[in-house]
């Protein structure tokens, strides 16, 4: 039996596991399974709480509509999957997350899809790689809206801009800046993809990604992939996610504050060598990221300590409030290694290319009140 509550409605909503639904008779499975009538029958399919969380994700970013799945990567691999065929054609650019550059550049092209990396800040080189198609594939190109670690900044209005002279689709990772920083599909993005892992769960207790698009027709297409690969996030991820989601405009705003806060903070003490954030005038990016990004420049910021690794290794040590762990966007301010976590397994050349050094810290800023912040960083950098 199923509680009643007489007149009144639950204001939070409801938590609802079920794996399957009983369903009257025949004729309402076919309207529910030909999508005549709104209604569930198992849960990989589709099921409420992942429903209640999509049409959120999809009024913030102003998309078509979202689909929730079960990571970020799902995420990823959804779009690929629904968007690409043997003989097509990918475009990444050269800094994605890694697991991201390993499912085009090791996966994908395993299935006959040709992966070409370019530097996407590089807009001559966009349009080189969008010209240089004489089979006319179909493509598909793959940039971030901040990059890991050293958050560049990509030029979205400009990408689109060529990818629609080009008939190029876009499928923007938008997880650095969130939805409240930056709505690629308003700005004419085909597909985002956030890891609600990240920002958006933004307790570290959840795992979960989503797909938005701009056009209805492929939602249908990105749901049977879903089924198919067995993608869908599960009910209670999705219930936290929503929990939390009223939340997200508030961390977010707060965390991007105390990120320009301690980037000019950082700059003036002893033994840290280099900070990059997007505030700093001196950050390539930072008239572009000014600009798209609203007036923010996002939560997540590099600081490099002079004494390289061992100089990291004490920072840890002395400021354990700082959480040394390799992920991003809990509420409490945690940091990680990207040399030794997110950048482990490129070659040493790439790496220096990249300027990812031994003592790069990536600091991901939560929203802890600031002189409490300072503290933690003052203590951890005292000589
Ligand atoms: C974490 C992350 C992903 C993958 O998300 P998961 O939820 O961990 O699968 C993809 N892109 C970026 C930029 C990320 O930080």
């Amino acid at each position: 039996m199923q509680p009643t509550f007489g007149p009144s409605v639950p204001l939070a909503p409801a938590f609802i596991p079920s794996s399957v639904y009983a369903l009257p008779d025949l004729d309402a499975l076919e309207a529910i399974s030909t999508g005549q009538q709104t209604g569930f029958i198992y849960a990989r399919d589709n099921h409420p709480n992942a429903v209640q969380l999509e049409q959120e994700l999809a009024r913030l970013e102003n998309a078509a509509g979202a689909v929730v799945c079960s990571n970020g990567m799902a995420a990823i691999g959804a779009v690929a999957m629904a968007t690409l065929h043997q003989g097509g054609r990918v475009i990444a650019s050269n800094f994605l997350y890694g697991r991201t550059t390993q499912l085009f550049f090791q996966e994908m092209t395993r299935f006959g899809v040709e992966v070409v990396g370019i530097d996407t800040g590089d807009l001559t080189a966009v349009r080189s790689a969008l010209a240089d198609n004489p089979e006319n594939k179909p493509t598909l190109m793959v940039v971030e809206t901040l990059s890991n670690p050293l958050l560049a900044t990509a030029d979205l209005p400009a990408i689109i801009k060529l990818c629609n002279e080009h008939e190029s689709l876009l499928l923007v990772d938008n997880t650095f800046a969130s939805p409240i920083l930056c709505r690629p599909i308003e700005l004419g993005a085909d597909f985002v993809i956030e890891s609600i892992t990240k920002i958006i769960g933004g307790h570290s207790d959840i795992t979960l990604g989503v797909v938005l698009a701009r056009d209805v027709a492929t939602l249908v297409r990105l749901r049977q992939v879903r089924s198919i690969w067995g993608w869908m996030g599960d009910p209670f991820p999705c219930w936290l996610a929503l929990r939390g989601l009223p939340t997200l405009r508030l961390r977010m705003l707060a965390s991007c504050d105390n990120a320009n806060k301690l980037a000019h903070f950082l700059r003036d003490q002893p033994g840290v060598s280099r900070v990059i954030h997007p505030s700093l005038s001196k950050h390539p990016d930072h008239a572009l990221c000014k600009k798209m990004l609203g007036g923010h420049y996002g939560n997540m910021l590099c600081m490099e300590l002079a004494g390289g690794r061992a100089a990291v290794n004490r920072f840890f040590q002395k400021a354990p409030a700082l959480k040394f762990c390799p992920s991003l966007g809990d509420y409490a301010t945690t940091c990680s290694h990207p040399a030794s976590t997110s950048h482990r397994y490129l070659d040493p050349a790439e790496r220096e290319r990249q300027s990812i050094t031994e003592g790069l810290i990536r600091v991901s800023v939560g929203i802890e009140p600031w002189e409490e912040l300072a503290q933690a960083f003052r203590v951890g950098l005292e000589s």
